[in-house]
Parts: C-alpha cells; sequence; structure tokens
C-alpha cells in the first residue's frame, strides 16, 4: 500500500514538473532529430562569404559547420564539427556586459552606454553623433562597439593584465573550460582596426570612456579574439538560458537577477541591423559574431549555437541562421507562440 501511495507520489510529482516545464518539453531523441536535420539540410547551401575587414577571417575554413545545442541536465546534442575553433568576435560582447552588470548592477549599462538598439552599423560613428545630439540618456547599447568597448573599458581591475583576468576568468565560466586568444586573429585584427580606435576616442572624448581608451580599444581586439567551438558557444547559451548557472560544470557564474537585462540586450541588439528580422522569425535573444557563430538563448529551455563562417550583408552567419531557425520551428521553441489554455 505504502509503495503504491510513493509511486503514485512520484508520477504527480513528475506530471507536475513536465507541466510546469511546458506541455511541450520534447524527448531527447526528439531534440537530437531536430539538430541532426538542420545539420543535414543547410550543410551544402553556399550562401554568404567570409568577413574578410579582419583578414584572419577570409582564411577560415568556409565549410566549417557545427551545431550544439545544451539543456538543462547538461546533455549536448550535436551535429558537425564541434572541435575546430572560430575567434568568438562580437559574441563576446554580450559577456563583457554581463560582467560588468555583475560588478556593478545592471543600471549602470543601461545610464552609461544606454540599452535602445541605433538601427546602425555594429561600427556606426553616426551613432554615436546621434546618440549625443539627443541629449537625454544615451541611445545605444553594449552590442555596438562604440557601447561594447565602453563597457570594456568599464570592467574594474587595478592593472590591464588584471582587468583581461577578469574578462577571461568570466568567459570561461560560461564556456565551461579554460579559453585562449588566437594570436593569429588578434594580431590581424590589432593591426586593421584604426576604426575601434577611433570609436574608443569619440568615446573618451564624449566621457562615455572614463581613462585609457586605447588600452580599452586594444583589450576589446584581444576579446573578440578568444577561440571557441560550437560546443564552448552553446554552453555559454546555456548558462544564460538557466539563470547564470553552467549547467555542464554547476557553477554559478553571473547573479540570476541580471540574466533578463542580458538577454533584454540580446533580443534588441544581437543580430546587428537584422536583429528585429531575427526576432520576428524565431522570438529568441541571440547573438552573431563576423567570426561566424550565433548564440540563442531559449530560457529555461535550451542555449543553442551554430558555427559556420560565410556571412549574409548584415554581417550574420547564414547557415547558423537558418539552422537555428530550423530547429526553433521543429521543437516549437518561439516563447511568443503560447498556445491558449
Ligand atoms: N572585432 C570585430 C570588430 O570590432 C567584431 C565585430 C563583430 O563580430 O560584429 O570589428
Amino acid at each position: 500500500m505504502k509503495v503504491k501511495r510513493i509511486r503514485f507520489l512520484s508520477l504527480a510529482v513528475t506530471l507536475f514538473v513536465a507541466l510546469t516545464m511546458g506541455v511541450c518539453a520534447q524527448t531527447s531523441a526528439e531534440i537530437d532529430t531536430a539538430v541532426k536535420a538542420a545539420y543535414e539540410k543547410f550543410k551544402g547551401l553556399q550562401e554568404g562569404k567570409n568577413a574578410d575587414y579582419i583578414p584572419a577571417l577570409a582564411k577560415v575554413d568556409p565549410n566549417l559547420f557545427g551545431i550544439a545545442v545544451i539543456g538543462p541536465d547538461g546533455k549536448v546534442y550535436a551535429a558537425g564539427d564541434l572541435t575546430t575553433e572560430v575567434s568568438i568576435q562580437s559574441i563576446s560582447k554580450v559577456f563583457t556586459m554581463a560582467l560588468v552588470m555583475q560588478q556593478q548592477g545592471p543600471d549602470a549599462i543601461a545610464e552609461n552606454i544606454g540599452v535602445d538598439a541605433t538601427g546602425m552599423r555594429f561600427n556606426s560613428i553616426v551613432s554615436v553623433e546621434i546618440s549625443k545630439k539627443l541629449g537625454g540618456g544615451p541611445e545605444m547599447n553594449a552590442l555596438v562597439n562604440p557601447g561594447a568597448i565602453t563597457a570594456t573599458s568599464m570592467v574594474q581591475g587595478t592593472t590591464a593584465d588584471d582587468i583581461w583576468t577578469k574578462i577571461m576568468d568570466c568567459y570561461d565560466g560560461f564556456a565551461g573550460r579554460r579559453l585562449t586568444v588566437l594570436q593569429d586573429v588578434y594580431k590581424s585584427e590589432a593591426d586593421t582596426n584604426q576604426r575601434n580606435q577611433a570609436i574608443g576616442m569619440l568615446m573618451y572624448a564624449y566621457g562615455y570612456i572614463k581613462e585609457n581608451p586605447l588600452q580599452a580599444t586594444d583589450i576589446y581586439t584581444r576579446q573578440c579574439s578568444v577561440g571557441v567551438n560550437a560546443k564552448d558557444l552553446a554552453c555559454m547559451a546555456a548558462t544564460l538560458a538557466f539563470g547564470g548557472k553552467n549547467p555542464v560544470t554547476g557553477k554559478q557564474v553571473i547573479d540570476a537577477k541580471n540574466v533578463p537585462y542580458v538577454l533584454a540586450v540580446m533580443a534588441t541588439a544581437g543580430l546587428y541591423d537584422d536583429s528585429g528580422k531575427w526576432l520576428y522569425q524565431t522570438g529568441l535573444p541571440a547573438k552573431s559574431g563576423v567570426g561566424g557563430g550565433i548564440i540563442a538563448v531559449v530560457p529555461g529551455r535550451f542555449g543553442i549555437a551554430v558555427i559556420s563562417p560565410p556571412l549574409d550583408d548584415a554581417g550574420n552567419s547564414v547557415r547558423a541562421q537558418k539552422a537555428i531557425a530550423h530547429i526553433v520551428d521543429a521543437l516549437k521553441l518561439n516563447p511568443y507562440a503560447s498556445k491558449p489554455k
């Protein structure tokens, strides 16, 4: 009798958990099928072109294609290349912004940089001028270069090395392993980043960056050159999906209370000037980088990442966008698509 009651109770608990997680929680087989189907469907797609304004990026194999999805138990669902590293590029901006929020609170980002889409290119200088003219507070965000270089300048530390260590420790916590800089990419970008140096100086001239603008630009350039594979990126996305706690290592990397602010900026500005189109299609906060990676976050459910270097005109990986959208549709992950009860 007692055993029966315990069985009934555990069934009731399981049902409750399933219902509160959403009736459409998928089985491992369904997730695996969706990931593999996305890979098969788009592996032959020959659209887009590697970024070449940073010379080292033009040399990356355009056929590289890897997909990884990580759920609450840290299980990795994957297809394609999971080990080759590309430079994280703009995806790093998310995690430096998160670090600043962790050190100083989300208001520091909102007040000093802003949390609005600029509607302009990621390295627009005009957007800084317009924001300045509007006067009522910065109309930028930490995912475009002016805001991102400013966010890097806001990371607290005693020396440049100390600031760099704090950034790397934060990224490592999200990825669940020690990451390193791809030196060829760093050198290539450092040799050609005069526009970013100018942006850093302008942000200093206007008071957003308080000191050492060129140091901030150099550290920003280094953070963009950190090497990541598809699994690393999925782990970073999954840590955001689960309240700042890495589901693979179990480490709380940032406070859960900061995560909604990070995701909000990703939703408004994560895919350059095509952020609206992306949100319209998938409903998910995401971030792309010119190295060919895209991460997408399904809060409470999954971190998704795809690497494929050829980009469209807006600077977003063509295959990565399509593969993630395919998985989102297959597993019904758009959070705006709620069903009537
Ligand atoms: N390091 C790149 C830059 O500043 C990042 C651009 C990107 O990925 O969007 O130009």
